[in-house]
């Protein structure tokens, strides 16, 4: 094993211009000097900042009041007001993933700059890229990893724990890709224990379960390795000071109650037990806003990654052991979507994503340039879960599988809502509008302030016209505009189901509670792109595979960039488990080589 002091920092190769950070002065701008308070519409609600001026310097900037959605506007909230100060202007470029938080806060700095009697067209104009470009560098270390996200960072740490120097590019100014944004709940069965007996659960469950409900196309010996390691996956994430809630639970499409979900909302949990990780060991750094645009490669070899940093310089990452592909699906890469289904109607931009913005293949196109073999591309799961506006999973009131029903717009139920995702998907898009309502009851909302996993309350989302809520399911049919003797027909109907534990017409047999007790709620969902299946081939190492069959030297892939694990269909709370438990492999047979 390579000794961490080979990690050798930067060195500069090419200085770059100093453009040194312009002033609005420069630009012809001066302020009245003071303070001043503007807001502008977000996401949820509008964004108030207080922004304190000198003659000439834009000094400080607070935001005072927002209702933005954790964790996804979280960078939004603490970056741009940052970035506008250290450039001096509103030329900033805004946070992927976040725009509409980060233009409501440009757009509310820019009215109390006017109330200061700024040139806003001019401040405008100066711009991040006036910035100094930094200088070219070159970084060595035992293991590269590509994407931090979920699969990623386990892959980092695991590596590290194994001895190996360890260094994560990502190419957004955050972590966590779509692994934060999910749902987070995480399938494993601990065998025999006393939470898998009361479910009647197991690890030959998990697996038949896996394996059938991607239709037989996942590669068996991949999903014996999921379900084999994914309690071992969790306990090492109880090492890392992770936290989960007691007991399990069935999430969308999960098929049982193996779902394990932690503390913190979203996946939030893993990364803020990556990042203490990260933070506290020595020879393990992660560089942010770099993005891998190709591998180096030696006799065949996988042996670096050239990468371009913020600021379009290069950055050069030489590995002494390996390189590990973790940068997740192409769900936003429209042109990838197009090119690769064969299953679904369409999935043009008119079809949204829950996915981060970074979402876009470069993985795959990374693997293509050294042969690796590409396997199942075409599929493409889709949720019936998306948010109206923006197709994300926020806004989602379910809190499990058992407690709800779905209707369209005319009121009426339409498919089971335990089945797999592919089917309820299928199912909303030859629904009038390709729309539908999530209808629940207060079993799980008893006073409304519950949260999702979004950390968005009931009493929340309809403030904010996101959810509704009726005393009765009449009065709740009126606010969402169905028919009233549809939804209680579909309720009623539902309900005889939950007493007598019958199979209804749609073939549900999930159900613990009846929906009975006022007040009733609804959301609107939509059908939006979640997870591509397809990808590189692994072998049960991580190693990947070319299109000879032979093992590709130096490079491992994990997570959503890989192919053939999830088969025809993902089963909701794989994903996690994917990414802990591929990620690991990935980490140690990347430190291991060698
Ligand atoms: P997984 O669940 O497989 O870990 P995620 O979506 O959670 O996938 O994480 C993948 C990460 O890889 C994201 O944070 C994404 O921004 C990052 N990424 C994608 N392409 C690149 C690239 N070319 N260079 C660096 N990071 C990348």
């Amino acid at each position: 094993m390579k000794k961490i002091s080979q990690l050798f920092l930067s060195f500069l190769l090419v200085l770059t211009l100093a453009g040194c950070s312009s002033k609005p002065a420069e630009s012809g701008s001066t302020f009245k000097a003071g303070t001043y308070t503007a807001e502008a519409m977000g996401n949820n609600a509008p964004v108030k900042v207080e922004v304190t001026v000198t003659a000439d310097t834009i000094e400080k900037i607070v935001i005072l009041e927002h209702k933005e959605t954790p964790s996804i506007s979280d960078l939004a909230l603490s970056e741009m007001p940052t970035k506008i100060v250290e450039v001096q202007g509103l030329g900033v470029d805004t946070i992927s993933g976040a725009t509409v938080t980060s233009d409501a806060i440009l757009e509310a700095v820019a009215l109390a700059l006017e109330e200061a009697g700024a040139d806003i067209e001019a401040l405008k104009k100066i711009s991040e890229k006036e910035v100094a470009k930094e200088a070219d560098v070159e970084y060595k270390a035992d293991v590269i990893i590509i994407g931090a996200g979920g699969a990623g960072m386990a892959a980092a740490v695991t590596a590290h724990q194994e001895g190996a120097s360890v260094i994560i590019i990502e190419k957004m100014p955050r972590v966590g890709g779509n692994t934060i944004l999910a749902g987070g709940a995480l399938n494993a069965v601990d065998d025999g224990s006393e939470t898998a007996l009361a479910n009647e659960d197991s690890v030959e469950l998990h697996y038949n379960q896996t394996y059938e409900g991607g239709d037989k196309q996942g590669d068996p010996e991949l999903v014996r390795e999921l379900v084999s390691n994914a309690w071992d996956g969790v306990e090492w994430l109880q090492s890392l000071g992770m936290e989960f809630k007691e007991g399990t639970f069935t999430v969308l499409g999960g098929m049982w109650p193996r779902a394990h979900k932690p503390v913190e909302p979203v996946g939030t949990g893993f990364f803020n037990a990556y990042q203490e990780y990260i933070d506290t060991n020595e020879n393990i750094d992660l560089h942010l806003e770099v993005t891998a645009k190709e591998f180096i490669v030696k006799d065949g070899e996988v042996i670096g990654v050239v990468a371009e940093g913020k600021t379009g310089n290069k950055v050069t990452l030489h590995a002494n052991n390996g390189v590990v592909l973790a940068t997740g699906g192409f769900g936003q890469n429209i042109e990838m979507r197009q090119e690769y289904n064969t299953i679904w109607k369409n999935l043009d931009e008119s079809i949204k994503s829950t996915n981060h913005s970074g979402a876009t293949g470069d993985g795959i196109a990374l693997a293509k340039t050294v042969k690796a073999q590409l396997v199942q591309m075409e599929n493409i799961q889709l949720l019936p879960m998306g948010d109206p506006e923006t197709g994300s999973l926020s806004g989602n009131i379910e809190m499990a599988v058992e407690n709800r029903i779905f209707v369209n717009d005319e009121g009426n139920r339409f498919v089971d809502e335990g089945a797999r995702r592919d089917v309820m998907t299928a199912a909303l898009f030859e629904q009038p509008n390709a729309h539908m309502w999530t209808i629940l009851d207060s079993h799980d909302y008893p006073t409304g302030d519950e949260v999702n996993n979004f950390n968005e309350s009931m009493n929340q989302l309809i403030k904010d016209k996101r959810a509704f809520k009726g005393d009765t399911l009449e009065e709740l049919a009126e606010q969402i505009g169905v028919d009233p003797k549809n939804l209680v027909n579909a309720v009623e109907g539902f309900n005889s189901h939950v007493e007598a534990k019958t199979a209804d017409e749609f073939g549900r047999t999930l159900y613990k509670d009846p929906i009975n007790q006022g007040p009733y709620y609804a959301a609107a969902r939509i059908p939006t792109v979640h997870h591509t299946m397809g990808g590189v081939k692994i072998n049960t190492d991580a190693q990947v595979i070319g299109e000879d069959g032979n093992v590709i030297l130096g490079l491992y892939a994990a997570g959503e960039v890989t192919g053939g694990i999830h088969g025809a269909n993902r089963l909701g709370g794989n994903a996690l488990t994917d990414t802990v438990v591929f990620g690991r492999i990935a980490g140690l047979s990347a430190a291991k080589n060698k």
